[in-house]
């Protein structure tokens, strides 16, 4: 009745929901609560994101990254208005165009910059490239974290992209589905890495980090956030039973459990990186900083990870492939798929 598959390393989202967070769920079930947020655990798992941010920030719950970013960004921009990103953005590659959609037009400015990061004269450029009433105004600088390709921003460097910012009088919008991993990464506090270094606002994700659904908007800029609220229900993201995605946030921030996770991942990422050096025609497309690593392997051995049943994207470039880590990667299966690439060359020198 059930088909089931080998574990694999296409996306975090493959992944289970970790056991603290279902059983917070089960835990929670056992009564009722107000519908719509007015319930005693979203004020409480609100509470929760205030001390781990270190500051009274404005917080919302959403089901999805798109619905997070979107939202977020439409609340930051007019319809006349444009959003500075990286061509590998999410916000640009898989949204649908909901960006776009939810903020009645605002346009996408892409940057072409190494690494799927933008850098502070890549916005000067795309921030002054025109001032004339025939293009649309810049408003927001978008940056991933971690980015699309595993790699992350340094805190300095935030810092850089806020000073242009200023001078341009843009909003920042950190798109965060992989923000824990960027945060574990750098070692540094959840603060450090979004308002103190100049982050209007962060779309946090608990989905990739072992939650079955469930983000968070959270506006660090109080006047930004005014009228969120309606916003998300008018987008159908304003769950009805709001404490159980709260439920499962609850779960994450105890014990700082979305740590260990994202440590978790980050640790398969590298594990995985190491394994590979044994193969001299492997190559790693981008710097290993969180929890995927992108390779560029010979077309032959991708063919052969394919027949072997490996799950995996190749979206970047020909004879390349994503391979991403979860919170309950394991270690068994990243030996058999080094296993597998290393059966892949033998069978060539076979030939
Ligand atoms: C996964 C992801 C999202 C969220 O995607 P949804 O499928 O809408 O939850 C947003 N940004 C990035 C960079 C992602 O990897």
């Amino acid at each position: 009745m059930y088909e089931k598959i080998d574990e694999q390393f296409a996306s975090d989202n493959y992944s289970q929901i970790c056991p603290e967070v279902l059983n917070k769920i089960i835990e929670l079930n056992s009564d009722n609560a107000q519908a719509y947020g007015n319930d005693y655990y979203t004020k409480y798992a609100a509470d929760k994101l205030r001390e781990l941010f270190e500051t009274d920030c404005q917080i919302f719950f959403v089901f999805n990254g798109t619905a997070a970013n979107s939202l977020s960004l439409a609340a930051l921009c007019q319809s006349y208005h444009s959003i500075i990103c990286h061509e590998l953005a999410h916000i640009e590659t898989d949204e649908c165009g909901a960006p776009e959609f939810f903020s009645n037009g605002s346009k996408l400015l892409l940057a072409h910059g190494k690494h799927a990061k933008l850098t502070p004269e890549d916005i000067e450029h795309l921030a002054t490239k025109r001032d004339d009433i025939h293009y649309p105004k810049p408003k927001v600088v978008s940056l991933t974290q971690s980015t699309e390709v595993g790699t992350i921003y340094t805190i300095d460097e935030i810092k850089k992209i806020r000073e242009v910012a200023d001078k341009h009088k843009l909003h920042i919008h950190m798109d965060g589905a992989r923000f824990a991993n960027a945060l574990v990464s750098l070692d540094v506090t959840p603060a450090e890495l979004t308002w103190k270094a100049g982050v209007d606002v962060l779309c946090f994700s608990g989905t990739k980090n072992g939650m079955a659904m469930g983000e968070v908007v959270i506006f660090f800029n109080h006047d930004l956030a005014e009228d969120f609220a309606y916003r998300c229900k008018q987008a159908g993201q304003l769950a009805s039973k709001m404490k159980f995605i709260s439920a499962q946030w609850i779960a994450l921030l105890e014990n700082d459990l979305w740590k260990k996770n994202a440590k978790h991942a980050n640790a398969m990422a590298q594990y995985f990186k190491n394994s590979l050096k044994e193969f001299n025609e492997i190559k790693l497309k981008f710097p290993v900083q969180s929890n995927s690593v992108f390779i560029e392997a010979p077309e032959y051995v991708i063919e052969y990870l394919k027949e072997k049943d490996w799950i995996f994207y190749s979206f970047i470039g020909a004879g390349g492939a994503r391979f991403v880590f979860s919170w309950n990667s394991s270690t068994a299966r990243i030996d058999q798929l080094i296993n597998d690439i290393k059966e892949a060359f033998k069978k060539k020198q076979e030939l």
